[in-house]
């Protein structure tokens, strides 16, 4: 049957949730996932078009299509094979990558506004494979002798490790913090992404012969080129961009004012929400207050909910139509209580007789004309300063590069944004040494991190066949 003349079914099916009322109350996840008949009834919607435009909207090319026809036959080892020859990582890439500007934006039936949920069902695959019992081993290529370190264990690294050891090179893996996994672990809660998860697509990256050294700090430990006198081939880096970024405004450094890195790194690495089990302090917050408008911005204000502040107030200087965050979650974040204060600025804290904050002056924002974003400049309305009592504040106004790697590896050029310059296939400056993920683009999301890695996995592949020992 041709695609126009098989019958539209706009009826996405919904993701069952924790209630509500629970949910505020604890860091277990809230999208439940489908179930085996809903997962097959939501992909037999699909038309199977025969000119797909979904998959020009996924960075690691994944075969939607295909994918979703094997849910459609019940043909769940099939479906789980198309896409780990893509992904490996499905089970994150289905819960936190914003298809909806991607792959699901891309599907004709977007136009009906009912664009098939395929995070949902790759989030469904990756689940049914992690119930099963005997899972066959995963496909290597014999070994090429050649030898890869990867700095850094999130996304871009781990897909990076995964492509290059499934062609049979040896990978080691050197990671900075005591768990892998960059910002799967350290910044995106629990509640939106549980940590069994990350760690069993981590063990499926080293089921494929990759090795892990964790609490490996390269640049303080080792530095890159020393990595490549120790006998590797080539290097990728993939360490992220997670130091903080600041207001700059005065009273920054009160107590009681966190970077939204160091209160979701104490939270979701350190647990601090299962105090006294783990000794992280934290402060609970009546009053709190996070500022920004993205994702870190709501995991941020759910968690502070979750840890029983009575009030959390999300500060954004543009209005709800700039905001960058996934609607989903901005959605989940209002149903949980959370206040949105739009057009609003703090311009400095104020701090108690025992220096903690107390209260932040903010000013009120109006929308001028668009800046180099697109998106409309917010502008300082006149004689609008008022003072919001607050007892916790969290800075969540993104993250930039850390210098360490670049300033002690002479040869890497960085940009102006502190980001490592490198081509399309991540090559930097430096001869062996490959670049992907958020420190060349600067923060972004978790699949274009995987896609940048991607193509520079397969660029190291092909000039590490061409730099055989006949070449050296
Ligand atoms: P990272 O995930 O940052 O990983 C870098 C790794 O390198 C880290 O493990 C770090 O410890 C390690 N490292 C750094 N320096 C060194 C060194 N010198 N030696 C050894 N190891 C080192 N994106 C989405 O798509 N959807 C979301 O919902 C989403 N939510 C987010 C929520 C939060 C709170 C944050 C902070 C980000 C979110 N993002 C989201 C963005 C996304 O997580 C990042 O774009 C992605 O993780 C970048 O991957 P990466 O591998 O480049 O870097
Ligand atoms: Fe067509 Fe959408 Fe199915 Fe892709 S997911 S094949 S665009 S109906």
């Amino acid at each position: 049957m041709s695609d126009k003349k098989k019958k539209l079914n706009l009826n996405r099916v919904s993701m069952p949730k924790q209630l509500l009322e629970e949910r505020k109350h604890n860091f277990q996840e809230v999208a439940l996932g489908y179930s085996e008949e809903q997962a097959i009834e939501e992909a037999k919607r699909c038309l199977q078009c025969k000119k797909p435009r979904c998959m020009a909207g996924c960075p690691v090319e994944l075969d939607i299509p295909k994918f979703i026809k094997a849910i459609q036959d019940g043909k769940m080892w099939e479906a789980v094979r198309i896409i780990k020859s893509k992904n490996s990582l499905p089970g994150i890439c289905g819960r936190v990558c914003p298809q909806e500007v991607q792959c699901e934006c891309k599907c004709v039936l977007n136009k009906k506004d009912a664009p098939i949920a395929i995070g949902r069902l790759e989030r469904f695959v990756a689940d049914w494979e992690a119930r099963q019992k005997d899972r066959p081993s995963p496909e290597v290529l014999p070994p090429t002798g050649k030898k890869v370190a990867v700095v850094g264990s999130g996304p871009a690294g781990l897909t990076c490790a995964s492509d290059l050891a499934r062609m049979g090179n040896q990978v080691t893996v050197f990671e900075a913090l005591h768990e892998a996994g960059g910002v799967l672990v350290y910044g995106i809660p629990e509640f939106r992404l549980p940590k069994d998860i990350v760690k069993s697509e981590v063990e499926y990256v080293k089921s494929l012969g990759a090795e892990l050294e964790l609490n490996s700090v390269v640049g303080r430990l080792v530095q890159v080129d020393e990595l490549l006198k120790m006998g590797y081939d080539a290097i990728f880096l993939g360490i992220g961009a997670g130091a903080p970024r600041f207001l700059n405004v005065p009273g920054e450094n009160l107590n009681g004012v966190y970077s939204a890195n160091e209160y979701l790194t104490r939270v979701n690495l350190m647990k601090a929400y299962k105090f006294p089990e783990y000794d992280t302090p934290i402060r609970q917050g009546s009053k709190v207050a996070v500022v920004g408008g993205g994702n870190v911005t709501m995991d941020a204000a759910r968690s502070a909910i979750r840890l029983g502040a009575d009030e959390v107030h999300v500060i954004y200087r543009r209005s709800e139509l700039e905001m960058p965050a996934r609607l989903e979650e901005s959605e989940n974040a209002k149903e949980e209580g959370v206040i949105f204060d739009f057009l609003t600025n703090p311009t400095r804290f104020i701090a108690d007789d025992r220096g903690r904050v107390k209260a932040m002056e903010v000013v009120t924002m109006e929308l001028g004309k668009p800046d180099e974003s697109g998106r409309r400049r917010p502008v300082v309305k006149e004689g609008s300063e008022h003072i919001i009592e607050m007892d916790t504040i969290i800075i969540a106004v993104g993250t930039m590069p850390n210098p360490l790697v670049p300033t002690n590896t002479p040869g890497l050029e960085t940009t102006r944004w502190g980001t490592l310059v490198a081509d399309e296939n991540g090559r930097t400056t430096m001869e062996g040494v490959w670049a992907g993920g958020d420190i060349t683009s600067g923060g972004a999301t978790v699949i274009s991190a995987m896609g940048s890695a991607r193509r520079a996995s397969a660029d190291i592949d092909t000039w590490l066949k061409e730099k055989g020992p006949w070449n050296c």
